[in-house]
């Protein structure tokens, strides 16, 4: 398939007080294929979120490099970089924060098309939102009111007929759903997979557990404190889990089907997430993981195709 986008060896550092640094991402490969879903997932902190802003070019990376169609995001020039934010947008996990509550849902999703002179007939953009509004399952009559008249899901809905007034062809979703209730989940990614469909969208979405990004992903990585730890295809992940923190991450959510549950039990990983500003050596998931040995402690395991097309960064898999 073809690679629409690739992040390669991306890392991001932060300068905190006295010069220390956070290692939010430490080094982080994977290919997005053209019309996928990506399932980005880590617990709060894993550096799932800064990887979708830098790849976004909202921020600048510290190491490694993000090539979106072959262009490397970082070093485009003022001409592409705005050509560029046409073809990829951003859905937030707060819709509320970041819709202008003082501008109607007209402004609103008008707003990237008016900064991009998109329809410079004023009748053509206005239709053209309206038809967004109808595609997000809204109706035309929302298009006068203001965010703070509208449910949680509605707000999401909302700001993906933002994300879409471009045309875009990629979209990065950050934690689009976690903020809703769970009954208005299921809608919101029904939508973002009907959308997918009907406009050939790629899509990158982040998410701290695994029970919805399921039913979405195509393929998901797996992240823990700034490195990605396994990456699979969502069944594959589901079905033969490898890694330590990716079997701890499934064990937590309840599955349907009784035969996987059997075999499944519910691993409590002990201690807290360590700091990212002093990442533990060796193996960064040594002091929680179930199966640390010595080795574990002093060599930082390899990423590694451990059957085709399965990738995993841990010592229980490498040939001695
Ligand atoms: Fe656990 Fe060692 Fe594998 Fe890390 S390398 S996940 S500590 S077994
Ligand atoms: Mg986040």
């Amino acid at each position: 398939s073809d690679v629409t986008l690739s992040v390669r060896d991306v890392k991001k550092h932060f300068t905190v007080g006295k010069g220390q640094s956070v290692k939010a991402v430490d080094g982080v490969s994977f290919d997005v294929y053209k019309g996928e879903t990506f399932g980005l997932v880590g617990e709060s902190g894993c550096g799932k979120s800064t990887i979708g802003r830098t790849i976004l070019g909202l921020y600048d990376k510290s190491g490694g490099e993000v090539l979106f169609q072959e262009k490397d995001v970082h070093q485009l020039d003022p001409e592409e970089k705005f050509d560029f934010y046409k073809k990829m947008q951003m859905i937030f996990q707060d819709p509320y924060a970041s819709l202008n509550p003082r501008s109607t849902v007209r402004e609103i999703i008008a707003e990237p098309m008016e900064v991009h002179n998109l329809y410079p007939d004023k009748k053509e953009q206005t239709e053209k939102v309206m038809e967004l509004l109808e595609e997000v399952g809204l109706s035309r009559d929302h298009a006068n009111r203001y965010p703070h008249e509208f449910s949680g899901g509605q707000r999401q809905r909302i700001g993906i007929a933002r994300a879409l007034a471009l045309n875009p062809s990629f979209i990065v979703a950050d934690e689009p759903i976690s903020a809703l209730d769970v009954s208005v989940q299921a809608q919101v990614v029904n939508l973002l997979r009907k959308l997918q469909q009907e406009k050939e969208l790629t899509y990158l979405f982040i998410a701290h557990d695994l029970s919805m990004v399921k039913h979405i992903s195509d393929r998901i990585g797996v992240m823990y404190l700034g490195n990605m730890v396994e990456l699979t295809s969502s069944d594959q992940l589901y079905q033969e889990p490898l890694h330590p923190y990716t079997q701890a991450l499934l064990s937590s959510i309840p599955i349907p089907d009784p035969d996987i549950e059997e075999k499944r039990e519910r691993i409590v990983l002990k201690g807290e997430l360590p700091s990212p500003i002093n990442p533990p050596s060796g193996c960064v998931f040594h002091t929680r993981c179930p199966h640390a040995t010595e080795i574990c402690k002093q060599k930082v395991p390899r990423w590694q195709e451990v059957e085709p097309k399965h990738y995993v960064a841990c010592h229980l898999y490498e040939e001695a």
